[in-house]
């Protein structure tokens, strides 16, 4: 079919024309919004890097999970900041924790909500590293045993579904066999599968005080020049037992969404990052960029890209446009 039969420019001219024609949608049932826990009271301090993100205790936190569930968002993700830090990330797995009690507090208010909790050491730990040091070094194996315990926790707290996002080799199999034997074999593991080793991650360590303290993650988090070796990852966590995969990034790892969306059977997740987030916003304030229009554009790409959900401190935003 080629010109002057064929007129593509046909379906363009009007609004409702576009509409009959558009083939990605974005919807609020999407969207995950991702928030910081803290110990304390009253607590609601702003990220710089990130405006309109806060950290908030278990308080005020409540307030912001009623105005996104007042938005009709379905999920939250939950990252904790500890009391204290210690070498071994102790109080991630404390029944005390943040999100554990977070966890609890949501799910005794808003059942349905769904609560997802990110499960990592590196906000735990003095030294900032997502699992327990041998040396210099990250030990994986004698970090997936903290992984599955503070797995454990949160789902005995409520959480639906656990978000191993360290990259240690084993960690779903593990998390999904300390969950069997606790009798918890419904709550799900949305698995950090092709979780990258990213600039884009900057302002997201402001927000969780989780930078490590000496050298860096790219010993355990994915080298950004491999597509095969996602496949790989996603294959094996979903052997182990995931239930969701993500990629993370998401703006710079559109590709590989598209590979995982295309190659395996579960529903993919992708995590619009802190880094992705505070460039639209920056550009924004400074008048360069339409920031609800860049948003948008950006949430329909990571969904063209294949993501069935997308984890995004845009979530309100987007929803109230989306409403609109
Ligand atoms: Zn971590």
């Amino acid at each position: 079919m080629y010109f002057p039969v064929y007129r593509p420019r046909r379906f363009r001219r009007t609004e409702n024309l576009r509409r009959m024609v558009r083939e990605t949608s974005l919807r609020v049932d999407q969207l995950v919004y991702p928030l910081f826990v803290m110990p304390g009271k009253g607590v609601k301090n702003p990220v710089p890097s990130m405006p309109g993100v806060h950290q908030f205790s278990v308080d005020t936190l409540l307030k912001e999970v009623k105005s996104a569930a007042g938005l009709n968002i379905p999920a939250v993700l939950l990252f904790g900041l500890p009391s204290a830090k210690d070498e071994w990330g102790s109080e991630a797995h404390a029944e005390s924790g943040a999100v554990q009690q977070a966890t609890r507090a949501i799910k005794d208010r808003y059942p349905d909500l769904v609560v997802i909790t990110d499960v990592c050491l590196c906000e735990y730990t003095s030294h900032g590293h997502c699992g327990l040091l041998k040396g210099k070094e990250v030990d994986n194996d004698a970090t997936l045993e903290v992984l599955a315990k503070t797995a454990l926790s949160h789902a005995q707290s409520g959480a639906d579904l656990v978000a191993p996002s360290d990259m240690m080799d084993g960690r779903v199999g593990a998390i999904r066999e300390a969950l069997d034997e606790s009798g918890l074999d419904q709550v799900g593991i949305l698995a950090y599968s092709a979780k990258y080793c990213s600039g884009f991650y900057g302002p997201f360590r402001d927000a969780a005080d989780s930078a490590p303290q000496f050298g860096d993650r790219r010993a355990y988090q994915m080298d950004m020049a491999n597509s095969e070796e996602a496949m790989r990852e996603v294959a094996l966590d979903i052997e182990e037992g995931a239930d969701m995969v993500m990629v993370k990034p998401a703006l710079p790892y559109l590709d590989i969404i598209r590979r995982v969306k295309d190659e395996f059977d579960r529903p993919v997740a992708a995590y619009n990052v802190s880094g992705e987030y505070a460039m639209i916003k920056a550009a924004a304030a400074n008048g360069w960029l339409d920031e609800q229009r860049v948003m948008m554009e950006t949430l329909i790409a990571i969904r063209r890209a294949g993501a069935d959900l997308i984890l995004t401190y845009f979530a309100k935003d987007a929803a109230k446009v989306l409403r609109a």
